[in-house]
């Protein structure tokens, strides 16, 4: 391929009206990021139009060919205008070089390990994971020829240096980890992949949003998120985002990009770009919410553990104050009474809704040893292996007052019945 594209850039990474992205924190960038065209009419939208065109009008072969090479639009699996609104505004929260945005998280994910894994190579990846990140690294990868070891979350940095092989060209973390809450330390895991010969550093951020946790500026090579839970943060889209610390890892991602045909409906780009705009005062929220209803669950008799980096009792929550600007909306709590302790308390609640994904405005509570991380994925060895206990719920904390969650959560646990718990 020889194209010559560049990232999209807003505004403000345009310096537009004298207004640089270095002049404005990343909430501004949130609410303010406009990607325009350069030339055009006198006024600009505010809100950027939803581009449905799968193709455009050419004024001559000459101009195909140039738009190919230079960039453009021609063709909407190549790129699309409200495709790069969202990615500009993506970028400027992250800090990065450039920014693809993909049709899932998935999609985002499995693009980027086709692209930089081959035949022969290897990654090393924290176990547990994403349920589906643990799918492709387990069942699809090594039919590629590409090996993994895992690390078990939450570990010491040394650890992941421990399995280094000559073959290996990939580092993946997960922070905070789903569904078990550990914390990676980024700028100690950006550095040993500096110090590697050939090896990228990517991470799942999707659990903190960029904004909470712009992993680029802490050194990683490639930022991950799930676009369907905190940055689209409505449960109306799937979407997913890949992040570059550089334009050249930036150019080689888009390339797989087109031919793999992952990228995201310019409709579900434009949901995205309306969520983004509030991103910040969201996360304030359930944060604030997440760290009242962590308090009162740490101190419920029927819970055994509560997993919030939030608590000073968080095995890495120095690591997380170091590395968040507050601690999310994301709690996991070991309930006792096992498998069925777990399944009274996600079937009985009222006001959180028993239900997989997260980040969304309405309060959601899943059962990991039953559902996500099931017998369906792993077999309970595995699962136990990695911390996912059998009364382990995973609760993403809404935007719903957060007395109005701990009453729900009380009158739910007071179902677990006293005999479960001997
Ligand atoms: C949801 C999720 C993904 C996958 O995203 P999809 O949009 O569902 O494809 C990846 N990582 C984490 C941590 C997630 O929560």
């Amino acid at each position: 391929m020889s194209k010559k594209w560049f990232p999209p850039l807003s505004n403000l990474e345009r310096g537009v009206d004298g207004l640089h992205i270095d002049d404005v924190t990343p909430d501004t960038v949130a609410t303010s990021s406009r990607y325009t065209f350069t030339s055009g009419p006198e006024t600009e939208p505010l809100v950027p139009p939803i581009f449905h065109s799968s193709t455009y009008k050419l004024r001559s072969v000459d101009d195909y060919l140039k738009i190919l090479e230079e960039g453009g639009y021609i063709y909407s699996r190549l790129s699309n205008f409200t495709c790069d609104s969202v990615q500009s505004a993506i970028n400027g929260i992250e800090g990065g070089k450039g920014t693809l945005v993909f049709g899932t998280g998935m999609a985002a994910i499995s693009t980027a390990l086709l692209c930089f894994l081959k035949s022969g190579d290897h990654i090393v990846v924290n176990n547990p994971c994403y349920s589906g990140t643990y799918d492709m690294v387990v069942n699809i990868l090594p039919r590629y020829g590409i090996e993994h070891t895992f690390v078990p979350t939450g570990c010491p940095i040394e650890e992941y240096h421990k399995h280094v092989k000559s073959n290996t060209r990939m580092l993946y973390g997960e922070t905070p980890c789903n569904p078990n809450m550990a914390v990676l330390d980024l700028e100690a895991f950006g550095k040993l992949g500096r110090s590697l010969d050939n090896v990228l550093t990517m991470v799942d951020s999707t659990f903190a949003s960029p904004y909470l946790q712009p992993v680029i500026k802490h050194g990683i090579d490639i930022s991950m998120h799930s676009c369907t839970k905190y940055l689209g943060g409505h449960s109306d889209l799937v979407g997913g985002c890949l992040t570059f610390a550089s334009v050249d890892l930036w150019k080689t991602v888009i390339h797989y990009q087109t031919s793999l045909g992952t990228t995201l409906s310019p409709h579900d780009a434009s949901l995205l770009l309306r969520g983004i705009k509030t991103l910040p005062v969201r996360m304030e929220r359930h944060s604030s919410n997440a760290q009242k209803v962590a308090e009162f669950l740490e101190k419920h008799p029927k819970v055994e553990r509560v997993m919030y980096p939030g608590l000073p009792s968080h095995p890495q929550h120095q690591i997380a104050k170091k590395q968040m600007k507050m601690f999310s909306g994301m709690i996991a709590a070991e309930i006792k009474g096992g498998v069925q302790g777990g399944k009274i308390l996600v079937e009985n609640v009222r006001l959180i809704q028993l239900a997989v994904s997260l980040g969304g405005v309405e309060s959601l509570i899943e059962h990991p040893a039953t559902m996500t991380h099931g017998p369906m994925l792993m077999t309970s060895e595995d699962r136990l292996s990695g911390g996912i206990t059998d009364g382990l719920i995973r609760l993403s904390v809404g935007l719903e007052d957060a007395d109005d969650l701990i009453k729900d959560l009380t009158q739910a646990l007071d179902k677990i019945p006293d005999s479960l718990l001997a």
